[in-house]
């Protein structure tokens, strides 16, 4: 077993997670890619991630079963034993206005994006060492709402209340748990995002530019660190002043 600090980042094949692997690496820490659906992606980052001489490995698992995530600790338990970072960045969309959104719309995104937190979190929290980190990916739009994402807000405002919550719980172990809410980040997720429809969000953010990923990561490789230990159940927005 490896003397360094282990993390395990969900959704992390590409985009923001990605990013904050790649990060923490950085920060000498040996990384555990989980992915979904992209193992050729999720293993191209594992390669850049032993390049900077750390650990890396990626694990299979959908975060909205639980019976996944069960087994995904349970390997990461065998060969870890603990671990003192987690990431619950793995999220979808599937936008609609509440009068065309389906009932499966629904069920899709809170599943994936407060449910698989709950799952990750909850199968990961035997293994997670005193002093860990838990860092939540949220969004503004948990915060401020949006037009055709009542499914996704809500999703996101939940992990904010589960954030804070768990913040509580964990306090006495010296485990802070944070949530990290991205505005417009340009990533696959906001790649549909129609041309004029973005000409306007630029608009309305003070510092004039889509947020990049590194953006979300250099504040979770923060969170991570023992610099941040007196920060928890905290929401910190990383969105070029777009919602304040
Ligand atoms: P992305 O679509 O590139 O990344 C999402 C990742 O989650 C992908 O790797 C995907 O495979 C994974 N994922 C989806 N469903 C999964 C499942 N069931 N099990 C495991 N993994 C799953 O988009 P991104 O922008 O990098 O998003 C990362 C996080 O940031 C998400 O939680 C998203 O909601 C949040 N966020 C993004 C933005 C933005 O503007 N891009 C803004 C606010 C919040």
């Amino acid at each position: 077993m490896s003397s360094k600090k282990v993390a395990l980042i969900t959704g992390a094949s590409r985009g923001i997670g990605k990013s904050i692997a790649i990060e923490l690496a950085k920060n000498n820490i040996d990384i555990i890619i989980n992915y979904n659906r992209d193992e050729k992606e999720a293993e191209e980052v594992v390669k850049e991630i032993k390049k900077l001489g750390v650990g890396g490995e990626a694990i299979k698992a959908d975060v909205s079963s639980f019976d996944d995530c069960t087994a995904m600790f349970g390997a990461v338990k065998k060969k870890y034993g603990n671990l003192d970072i987690l990431v619950n960045n793995a999220g979808a969309l599937s936008d609609k206005t509440l009068k065309n959104m389906t009932k499966e719309q629904w069920d899709f995104v809170i599943k994936i994006n407060l449910t698989g937190v709950f799952n990750v979190t909850k199968n990961a929290l035997p293994l997670v060492n005193g002093g860990g980190r838990i860092i939540n990916i949220s969004s503004i739009v948990g915060l401020t709402g949006n037009f055709g994402q009542t499914n996704y807000a809500a999703s996101k405002a939940g992990i904010i209340g589960f954030t804070k919550s768990l913040a509580k719980e964990l306090g006495k172990r010296k485990i802070t748990v944070n949530a990290v809410a991205p505005g417009f980040i340009d990533t696959q997720m906001t790649k549909s995002v129609p041309f004029i429809r973005k000409k306007i969000i630029m608009a309305m953010i003070p510092l004039g530019r889509a947020g990049l990923p590194e953006d979300i990561a250099n504040l979770v490789g923060f969170l991570a660190s023992d610099k941040a230990s007196y920060i928890t159940g905290e929401v910190i927005c990383v969105d070029g002043g777009f919602s304040f």
